[in-house]
């Protein structure tokens, strides 16, 4: 028996389940057997990307699970290739296609690089024709955010941002609730890197509860109104990582938890030139 997820009502009206599943740096070929797992493990709400190159696979997964259309939200993303107003129309077709569906329920500008004005425009009119149920950006620190949304008729539903533990962005949290935008956090389980799993404030709190690391730290996230979409491969990880509506924090654990941000990105700085600049030239095929 699936657990129930709960939605958040996003600034549109659409309701976006705050727990789905991440499919980054997962290869085509692995890709139709963990969706089609994490599935059957009861997730409903799946994250990918043009840029991941597994669009197609995931489709296969859906298709195969026979999930009705209206129980799932899918999000896909656009990248910094098809930037602009015409490229972004197509690169949107292209991964409808590529997933096998007529209309995504998210759709995210991946990077604030390229002709974000453009590609917003065309966002905007594919929400309208009914191609995406809502629209949002990813990545997007609060100066950019903000430059979008006040020169621009729609503001954005979502912005996905990096958040974890070590990075917990509290002062843009409060921005984007102010601007009615909701948070989105990538990387929830901090890519496992920086020792997360073996964390001792991290452990102590996650043995209080009888959980684990990961499951404290999703809970942790869900209890600041983070949406959360964790990743794994394996099976059991994708169960235990759904099972985080049955236990909460104290305030002195979130407390504590809220010690251990250093403020600083763990795996891509968005304002580096040099990352920047890279990001810029990285291209595959569509
Ligand atoms: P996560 O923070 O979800 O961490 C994934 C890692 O944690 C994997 O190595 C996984 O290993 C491991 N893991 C998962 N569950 C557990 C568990 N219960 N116990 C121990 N280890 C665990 O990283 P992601 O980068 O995948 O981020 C999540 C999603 O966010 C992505 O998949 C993608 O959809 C999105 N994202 C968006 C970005 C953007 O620019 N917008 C950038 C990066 C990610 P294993 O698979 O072996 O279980």
């Amino acid at each position: 028996m699936s657990p129930q997820i709960p939605t958040v009502t996003l600034n549109n009206g659409v309701q976006m389940p705050t727990l789905g599943f991440g499919v980054y740096q997962v290869s085509d070929e692995e890709a139709e057997r963990v969706v089609t797992d994490a599935l059957a493990a009861g997730y409903r709400h799946i994250d990918t990307a043009a840029a991941y190159e597994n669009e197609a696979a995931v489709g296969r997964a859906i298709a195969a699970s026979g999930i009705a259309r209206d129980e799932l939200f899918i999000t896909t993303k656009l990248w910094i290739q098809d930037a602009g107003e015409t490229p972004a129309k197509a690169a949107l077709q292209r991964s409808l296609d590529r997933l096998g569906l007529d209309h995504l329920d998210l759709f995210l500008i991946h990077q604030p690089f390229g002709d974000v004005y453009g590609s917003w425009r065309a966002m905007q009119q594919a929400n309208a024709d009914g191609l995406t149920r809502a629209i949002g950006v990813s990545n997007f620190y609060p100066d950019r955010l903000i430059d979008l949304i006040d020169h621009n008729e729609v503001t954005p539903a979502v912005n996905q941002i990096e958040t974890h533990p070590f990075f917990q962005r509290t002062a843009d949290h409060a921005i984007l609730r102010e601007r009615g935008v909701q948070h989105e956090g990538w990387g929830p389980l901090g890519q496992g890197r920086d020792d997360l799993f073996t964390n001792p404030v991290l452990i102590e709190i996650a043995a209080a509860h009888g959980k684990s690391v990961a499951q404290t730290v999703l809970r942790w996230l869900l209890q600041r109104d983070v949406v959360v979409i964790p990743k794994s491969s394996r099976p059991e990880r994708m169960r235990e990582n759904l099972d985080v509506f049955d236990f909460a924090l104290t305030d002195e654990q979130m407390a504590q938890i809220a010690t251990l941000d250093t403020g600083a990105s763990s795996a891509f700085d968005h304002r580096d030139p040099a990352s920047v600049a890279w990001l810029g030239t990285y291209r595959f095929d569509t």
